[in-house]
């Protein structure tokens, strides 16, 4: 069988990284994307000391231009695409009340990166998923946006997850009747530049769920939200 082909979204550091990593050693064909072309090279230059070959291409999830570029390397370097890893991710908030968030610079710029971003892959990749009758789509979201756990602070982080919860949902409804399943996930609190130093897990931790539903076998579970690899409330 062919290698399958994974995307993942803002990889250059943190999660995104370790996503690429256990999927490069899973035997996956990674394609590890960042917005800064320098810090994208950089990642995969490690990955590659570390006997895990891995392919760059530039994508800033924001950028209409970038999203098509990318669309037309795939499509014309593979001929197909397995598995999306909905990874990038702003948290910019910082201790604003929700009463004095600006829509302009924290808002709408959040939802642009954590949700639209996202949107927008999922629309422009799910094609070429049907064409291939397979597919994987790992929408990486946060317990902020659990409405289990709704409570004061971080509004437009939470909104961007909880939209990207909902379309998780209806994205895996549509797709029932065929062999792409789509999954959210949360990481818990990693050590990241967006978790800092004091959260309670590692990367490894982190991506673990992620690499998991990447390679869900086809009776796999769709449409559901997860932590550490069990169902985690909306
Ligand atoms: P990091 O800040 O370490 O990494 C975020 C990555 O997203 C960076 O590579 C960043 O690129 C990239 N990114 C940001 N904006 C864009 C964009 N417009 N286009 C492409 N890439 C972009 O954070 P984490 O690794 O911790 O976060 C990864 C995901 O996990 C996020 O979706 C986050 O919301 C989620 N998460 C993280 C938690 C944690 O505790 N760490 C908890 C719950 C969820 P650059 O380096 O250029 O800024």
């Amino acid at each position: 069988m062919e290698r399958r082909v994974a995307l993942v979204t803002g990889a250059n550091r943190g999660i995104g990284l370790e996503a690429c990593r256990q999927l490069a050693r899973l035997g996956l064909r990674v394609i590890l994307t960042a917005r800064r072309e320098e810090k994208g090279k950089e990642a995969v230059a490690s990955l590659t000391a570390e006997g895990l070959p891995v392919a760059f291409h530039p994508l800033d999830v924001d950028s209409a231009p970038d999203r098509v570029r990318i669309a037309e390397f795939i499509t014309r370097e593979y001929g197909r695409l397995d598995v999306l890893i909905n990874n990038a991710g702003i948290s910019v908030d910082g201790n604003t009340p929700a009463l004095e968030v600006s829509l302009d610079e924290i808002v709408r710029p959040t939802l642009e990166t954590n949700f639209y971003g996202a949107l927008h892959l999922t629309q422009l990749f799910v094609p070429l998923m049907r064409q291939n009758h397979y597919g994987r789509i790992v929408n990486v979201s946060s317990g902020l946006g659990s409405f289990s756990k709704m409570t004061a602070g971080r509004l437009a982080y939470r909104l961007s997850k909880v939209a990207m919860n909902a379309m998780t949902r209806v994205f895996a409804d549509e797709l029932q009747d065929t062999n792409i399943l789509v999954n959210a996930m949360t990481p818990g609190w990693v050590r990241t530049h967006m978790g800092g130093m004091n959260a309670d897990r590692s990367v490894e931790e982190g991506a673990d769920t992620i690499t998991w539903l990447a390679t869900l076998p086809d009776d796999g579970p769709r449409g559901r939200f997860f932590k550490d690899r069990q169902d985690f409330p909306w």
